[in-house]
């Protein structure tokens, strides 16, 4: 049966996706491949990747090399836009998500590469037939060559997600359990499932480095919960400290951003906790001073900041309402008040704050 396909011939002046794509797709084992576009995959599969530049750092001294992932705004908005997808997809096909969007962000270089933008969203590099690229391709010689591979092309990321997914569990016509080892029946943890598609998915034998480097700058792992869960919890946030004033709001202030808000009450004022969590972070910091930060299940970090004193440790477990630590002054602070965050990472970077009065639902 021969289809009639509709093919697009973009001339591709960068490296960026064409590089650890997966090795076979099933519709390639489906259909004969004719002897040309072969020996264009196997080009394809043979390149090292180079889509990583502007994703990790690649430190190398002469016997290994090592990645190290910078935290970039890019890759947040890029997190933003593909996150709550992977999480459904990942539950409904019972995959981690965090390795799906750590794959994702590297495949597509954050959503930059032409292939994974409008009209394509093809973010996985899989294959097809209803996009071709010509490709300018480095052999690691330096040795440039002109490379024609044909691509995918879908409606929107959800769906560029969806094929992926399908394509881990159906795996290939001959071997539909080639990708098991991927899914978390098999793998224990996302690591596990990051080596196992290290040689499997993409040649690049540093994939599953890069891949959990990813995952842990930027907390990929809370894309692996159940927003079911989370639904059925719907008690909401509640003021740390009772009848405070705010003294300073969240955002910028002239050349300064206030990362939370400033809530004067009198030193030794019991802090609750704004919802039930667990501590994952009780430390002293310069201008923090004495300060603790909860994640909560919904995936959200509050954080609580100049306390004169912290009352609860790292790894504990924390209901809502529950006395936290006491008012105080400590750190870069003029007077008794919590300085309080609320963060859509754990990471607590200022790209993910939240305008607490948001969450406390004192604003739109
Ligand atoms: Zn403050």
């Amino acid at each position: 049966m021969k289809q009639k396909r509709k093919y697009l011939v973009a001339l591709m002046l960068c490296m960026q996706f064409l590089t650890s794509g997966p090795l076979v797709t099933a519709d390639e084992v489906k259909e004969e491949v004719s002897p040309r576009l072969k020996k264009q995959q196997e080009l394809l599969v043979k390149e090292p990747p180079k889509n990583n530049r502007d994703v990790l750092e690649v430190s190398t001294n002469e016997n290994s090399s090592s990645y190290q992932a910078r935290p970039i705004k890019d890759t947040w908005d890029f997190i933003e836009q593909i996150g709550e997808d992977a999480r459904q997809i990942g539950q409904e096909e019972n995959l981690y998500a965090s390795v799906m969007i750590a794959q994702a962000i590297l495949e597509s270089g954050n959503g930059q590469s032409q292939l994974s933008q409008p009209p394509y969203f093809n973010l996985f590099g899989i294959k097809g037939e209803e996009v071709s690229f010509t490709t300018i391709e480095d052999n690691g010689k330096g040795q440039i060559y002109p490379s024609l591979a044909s691509f995918r092309q879908y409606e929107n990321y959800e769906e560029s997600l969806q094929d992926y997914a399908h394509l881990l569990k159906t795996g290939l016509i001959n071997d539909k359990n080639f990708y098991k080892g991927a899914w978390k029946t098999e793998a224990e943890n996302y690591q596990t499932a990051t080596k196992f598609l290290t040689g499997r998915y993409a040649t690049d034998i540093h994939y599953n480095e890069k891949l959990d480097e990813i995952i842990s700058t930027y907390h990929l792992i809370n894309y692996d919960e159940n927003t079911e869960e989370r639904a059925n919890e719907n008690d909401d946030y509640i003021f740390p400290v009772p009848n405070a004033y705010i003294t300073s709001q969240f955002g910028k202030h002239d050349s300064d951003f206030h990362r939370g808000i400033d809530l004067a009450v009198a030193e030794g004022t019991p802090i609750k906790a704004a919802k039930s969590g667990k501590v994952i972070q009780s430390d002293y910091h310069p201008s923090w001073g004495n300060y603790i930060a909860i994640k909560h299940a919904d995936g959200l970090t509050t954080l609580y900041a100049h306390c004169s004193r912290n009352l609860v440790k790292v790894g504990q477990r924390v209901q809502q309402g529950q006395t936290i630590a006491l008012v105080g002054t400590t750190g870069n602070s003029t007077g008794p008040h919590v300085h309080f965050e609320v963060n859509r990472s754990e990471s607590l970077v200022q790209e993910q704050l939240m305008d607490p009065l948001e969450v406390l639902k004192i604003k739109e």
